[in-house]
């Protein structure tokens, strides 16, 4: 099993790439692939760590997406990183991410909360800022106990500072990502629609434009909505993935507790345009 979903300090993960391949051993893994937000940045590291523990590594992006304000994330694998247009795209969204993240703060500090930009930052590192970076700097100053308050209280869609960051069109991602090469599926699509009803139509167009999956196995699913994800992948002859999505600390998901059986995988391999053999 593979876990197609993970998470690491490239992007908004506390782990390093050589920790997920040690968890991804002692979860019993064959494979991982790394998704982090926007980035490919890990990649090399991530292979090399795979590599090092006969893990088969299966190279991956989460990207941003957006639907009327709401966030979308487009799970990309085997992609190009070097296609002009994937990687403007990508670099645009670090500018957004890094735009989004300052208004949000500047909004908490007019709030009167002790949080400021450096402190953010800090957080985040080199990598792509996100929302969870904002939440760390919350707990960090004490206006929160935890991630999970940072975002009920604060960071939300609907909280009182939230930002949307400015991405593309679900479809026009899962375009992007195909022309870049590599295979697109959907990350968990029960935690963004709810039930596979409420997105009929956007899920026949972003089929139409070649996504190949469902990401209906996910923590944040529960028996039912697995289900009717599960299904909502079969009536349109899309494949079916199963990740933990993984952020090391910042969330309570172990990697492996959710994974992808091999022939799917290689399924998915082999609708990039190189036919890839991970
Ligand atoms: P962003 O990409 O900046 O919009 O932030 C989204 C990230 O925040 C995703 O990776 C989510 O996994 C994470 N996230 C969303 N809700 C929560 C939460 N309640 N606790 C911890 N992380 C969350
Ligand atoms: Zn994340
Ligand atoms: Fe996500
Ligand atoms: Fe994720």
């Amino acid at each position: 099993m593979i876990d197609l979903h993970t998470h690491t300090w490239f992007s908004d993960g506390t782990t390093t790439p050589e920790e997920n391949a040690v968890l991804a051993v002692a979860a019993g893994l064959t494979g991982l692939a790394l998704t982090d937000h926007d980035t490919t940045d890990g990649w090399e590291r991530m292979a090399a760590a795979c590599a090092a523990h006969g893990l088969l590594f299966v190279p991956g992006i989460e990207l941003s997406a957006e639907l009327d304000g709401a966030s979308v994330h487009v799970l990309g694998y085997g992609v190009d990183p070097g296609d002009a247009d994937f990687a403007a795209e990508c670099s645009r969204l670090r500018g957004e991410r890094d735009r989004r993240a300052r208004v949000m703060t500047e909004r908490l500090a007019a709030l009167g909360l002790p949080v400021t930009w450096a402190m953010v930052q800090a957080h985040a590192g080199d990598a792509p800022v996100g929302r969870p970076h904002l939440g760390a700097a919350l707990v960090e100053a004490g206006v929160v106990d935890d991630l999970d308050a940072a975002f009920d209280r604060w960071l939300g869609e609907d909280g009182p500072v939230h930002e949307p960051k400015r991405a593309l069109h679900p479809v026009d991602a899962v375009a992007l990502i195909g022309a870049a090469g590599g295979v697109a599926v959907l990350a968990h699509p029960g935690a963004t629609f709810g039930e596979p009803g409420a997105a009929e139509e956007l899920l026949d167009a972003m089929v139409e434009a070649g996504l190949a999956g469902l990401e209906a196995d996910h923590p944040a699913h529960d028996a039912a909505l697995t289900a009717a994800w599960r299904s909502a992948a079969r009536r349109r002859g899309v494949l079916v993935t199963g990740s933990s999505d993984f952020h090391g600390g910042r969330k309570p998901v172990r990697i492996g507790e959710r994974a992808t059986p091999v022939p799917v995988v290689d399924a998915l391999g082999e609708s990039t345009r190189g036919g890839t053999r991970w």
